[in-house]
């Protein structure tokens, strides 16, 4: 970067430099290349990929002593590198947790990436520290948290969880004998996050869930007090906010109330169903949340966002700088001015990027209106796929269907055969899917049943593709089952 120099028209000042010809040059290909692959993307599958035998070839080579041509090596990468991936921003990506952002999004992380901006310290970066700050006011009222709450983005949901247990762990003093509770629906990012923070991993207790996969509070009550009174120490306790499985809301009230009783850490893991509570709907699912010590949600999810996005409020903007703060001789001129935080102050990183700009971008750019209507859409339509599933003679409903994901298996009425069997013909459902649907779906276990899954949160998704994904499963399942209950 930097091109030209004070006073200098074009000339490269260095051999990392490139004239503004070059770089614009450059930049416009890119950009041509993103709108491009935005054209055709629903025309193709939401997925490819090669094994590393087909990859490794092409790509496991020695850097090149002298440059290239930066467009070649553009082109060279669009065509041996990027398309072999999933495509999760695509109108049929129903895997996992997929996320399609928006081009304001796109661009401002490129920005920020051009302007070096390094969001560690007020000093650093006091703009982009506004801006975070104003970014996580507006979180900070979504959740209808208390004013004094505070926060800071990640580059996730895992990074917000180990941010929240690092706090919990400090708020309960640093117990030498600590226990963390989730529930059997937790994401691994909290057993690893308390696993990070000195709790032993037997020691990370999983509480049973109920046939919706909330959360027993009897069976948390019981385990707590059996801890206690074993001369343990409970310093946190996790809830789902929209369990990865299922979508599945933990009874927030009701552990709300507990942990207040009990003088536990309540932190809320709403990485991918968080962002639902800008809607009337999700107000009501996620009713209690604002009640938590600390929320951990992700805008590279359903705030349609670009990898890396991810985002820890606490109640009580001290719990984290108590955690975290530790001020080096290194940045004694960070201390600049009162009153502004130095996010470096909150969290495991230093050097962070301006991750806050691509959702003051996005949603200055799109409006409010607007990310309410493409976050309710998610649900209208995870709702309608429910309605298919629960009236269809070949599919069994597994979940009730919560914040965009709906769990169900091929399991129809009319035809008699074992679980295994069940279980045969719903794999090799998935494998034709994967295969010769457009679409990317994955597969999850509740209560060791496998069941087929759709999260259904890309603002670009139309009924039309969910239905013709769930027609050709219904198809495939027809077909498996025929070739299993085929006579010898
Ligand atoms: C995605 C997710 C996480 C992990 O977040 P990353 O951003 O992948 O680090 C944790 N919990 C839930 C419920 C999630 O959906």
């Amino acid at each position: 970067m930097n091109g030209s120099s004070a006073g200098g028209e074009s000339a490269p000042t260095g051999d990392l430099t490139m004239a503004p010809d070059q770089m614009l040059d450059l930049a416009r290909r890119a950009a041509e290349l993103l709108v491009e692959r935005d054209g055709s993307l629903a025309a193709g599958g939401a997925w490819d990929g090669e094994f590393g035998e087909g990859l490794a070839p092409l790509l496991m080579e020695d850097p090149p002593e002298e440059g290239r041509p930066a467009g070649d090596v553009l082109e060279r990468a669009a065509r041996e590198i990027l398309p072999y991936a999933a495509r999760l921003d695509h109108p049929r990506s129903f895997g996992f947790i997929p996320t399609a952002p928006t081009w304001p999004g796109v661009i401002a992380d490129f920005v920020a990436a051009g302007y070096t901006i390094n969001v560690a310290t007020w000093l650093t970066a006091s703009g982009p520290s506004q801006v975070e700050l104003a970014v996580i006011e507006w979180f900070r009222r979504w959740l209808g948290y208390p004013e004094g709450a505070a926060g800071l983005f990640t580059s996730g949901g895992s990074a917000a969880s180990v941010d929240a247990l690092v706090a919990a762990r400090e708020a309960a003093g640093h117990p030498e004998r600590a226990t963390v509770y989730v529930s059997d629906q937790a994401h691994i990012a909290l057993r690893r996050a308390a696993m990070v923070v000195g709790v032993r991993a037997e020691h990370t207790r999983t509480i049973p869930t109920d046939e919706s996969f909330r959360l027993d509070m009897e069976a948390l009550r019981r385990t707590v007090a059996a801890d206690r009174a074993a001369g343990l120490h409970p310093i946190a306790v996790c809830a789902n906010a929209g369990a990865g499985s299922t979508g599945a809301v933990d009874p927030l009230e009701a552990l709300a109330d507990y942990c207040e009783s009990e003088g536990i850490w309540l932190h809320v893991d709403a990485a991918y169903g968080g962002f639902a509570v800008v809607t009337e709907e999700g107000r009501q699912l996620l009713r209690g949340i604002e009640r938590a010590d600390s929320v951990g949600l992700d805008p590279h999810k359903w705030l349609f966002q670009p990898y890396e996005a991810g985002c820890l409020l606490v109640k009580d903007a001290s719990t984290l700088e108590n955690a975290f703060a530790i001020r080096p001789d290194i940045l004694q001129d960070t201390i600049w001015g009162a009153n502004h935080p130095n996010f470096t102050d909150r969290g495991l990183q230093i050097s962070r990027s301006f991750r806050a700009l691509k959702v003051w971008m996005s949603v200055q750019v799109f409006g409010m209106a607007a990310f309410r209507r493409a976050i309710s859409k998610g649900m209208e339509l995870a709702a309608r796929a429910q309605e298919h599933v629960v009236a269809s003679p070949v599919l069994e409903s597994l979940s009730p269907g919560s914040l965009g994901v709906v769990c169900f298996r091929v399991n129809p009425t009319d035809v008699e055969v074992g679980e295994t069997t069940v279980e045969r013909v719903n794999r090799a459902v998935l494998a034709r899917v994967f295969w010769e649907e457009p679409a990317l779906m994955s597969s999850t276990l509740l209560n060791g049943t496998f069941a087929l899954r759709l999260c259904i949160i890309n603002h670009n998704t139309a009924w039309d593709d969910v239905r013709a994904t769930l027609e050709a499963i219904e198809r495939f399942g027809r077909e498996a089952l025929a070739a299993e209950t085929a006579p010898q």
